[in-house]
């Protein structure tokens, strides 16, 4: 089941509110109940896929949209698997017969990768619609506001992470990195930091190489002074999920890892969550 996070549905009255909805929240290893990390943002009007992994249009389709719909790709960095269905992703919508222009926003290793999966399929001599490329200063896509930061993950492949803003809701995400300070200014007072962890702070030395422990995405979260916190991108070990959760709620307590199960909605109350871990 995906994971949706949406705002309390109080403050957005009768419209629909932004949401993200966590497609997949392993790490490089995709594992038996997720998918490797990819988030979908949206609101009534504009759908962002952020990152592509798995089976794309099925992940968008058991979210109740269709990748026809989508209006833009964004890619945080050029590692396989973040990137590596983008190819797939553009298949569906040839085959669909799409002729909707599509954005893809990225660094400039990112729109690389992407340039090279779509010249090596010839995907370029199929499709019908125009792939407009952005590099990360791109501000808008629809009605979401953008702001990307850069981040440390290794030294040769850069890195953005992003802040989404619509309809009085506020997202930042940090995709994989090393714990980040100072934090960027446009992620501080989220309502949602949604942050990679890649394990235990006692192997910090060896997680901090390329990735942030839980308890340093706990810290950051606290001192960003926002709402809630999701860890992604985490290990497919479910003992060692518990020990991160643990780890990071003994600094901040609103703190989630995505189980299959896991179902935030919108609805009634903020962030209501059902069957997290
Ligand atoms: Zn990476």
């Amino acid at each position: 089941m995906p994971v949706v996070i949406s705002p309390p549905a109080a403050v957005f009255k009768e419209r629909e509110s932004m949401k993200v909805t966590v497609l997949g929240f392993s790490n490089g290893l995709d594992c038996l109940d997720s998918s490797n990390t990819s988030l979908l943002v949206q609101t009534e009007r504009t759908s962002i896929m952020v990152d592509v992994s798995s089976s794309p249009r099925q992940s968008l389709l058991r979210t109740g949209i269709d990748s026809l719909s989508l209006d833009a790709v964004l890619i945080t960095h050029g590692h396989i698997d973040h990137v590596y269905a983008f190819p797939s992703l553009i298949h569906s919508m040839w085959l669909q017969n799409r002729t909707k222009p599509l954005l893809v926003v990225g660094n400039r290793l990112a729109i690389e990768v992407c340039k090279h999966f779509v010249l090596y399929f010839k995907l370029d001599k199929k499709i019908r619609f125009r792939i407009d490329w952005k590099d990360v200063t791109t501000n808008r896509i629809g009605d979401v506001r953008i702001s990307s930061f850069s981040l440390y993950h290794r030294p040769e492949v850069p890195v953005n992470g992003f802040t989404f803003v619509a309809d009085g809701f506020k997202v930042s995400y940090f995709p994989d990195s090393v714990a980040t300070l100072p934090l960027p200014e446009c992620s501080l007072f989220s309502d949602l930091m949604i942050h990679e962890a890649g394990g235990l702070e006692k192997n910090k030395e060896e997680i901090n190489l390329s990735h942030t422990t839980a308890l340093q995405a706990a810290m950051m979260a606290k001192t960003a002074e926002v709402k809630e916190l999701v860890l992604v991108h985490v290990p497919e070990n479910p003992k060692l999920r518990q020990e991160m959760l643990d780890e990071a709620r003994s600094v901040f307590p609103n703190t989630l890892i995505p189980t299959s199960g896991l179902e935030l909605t919108k609805a009634r109350e903020a962030f209501s969550i059902f069957d997290a871990l």
